[in-house]
């Protein structure tokens, strides 16, 4: 199967993608829910480095409303 996009779209659609994967990688905001540790961290998952725990609270920094 073959599908035709524009050169646009694709450009476009690849512009997005990559700001959220760089999003992503680099600004996961991580707040352990056993011990408070904070961190950003680059990937969703991750255990608190701290204590060990999973039970980790992760935001993604670019959906941080701006002021
Ligand atoms: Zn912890």
């Amino acid at each position: 199967m073959s599908e035709h996009t524009t050169e646009e779209d694709t450009s476009l659609l690849h512009e997005w993608r990559s700001k959220i994967e760089i999003a992503n990688r680099n600004n996961i905001f991580c707040h352990c829910c056993s011990c408070g540790y904070e961190w950003v961290g680059s990937s969703f998952g991750a255990a608190c480095s701290s204590c060990g725990s999973q039970n980790v609270e992760q935001i993604s920094c670019w959906q941080f409303p701006d002021d």
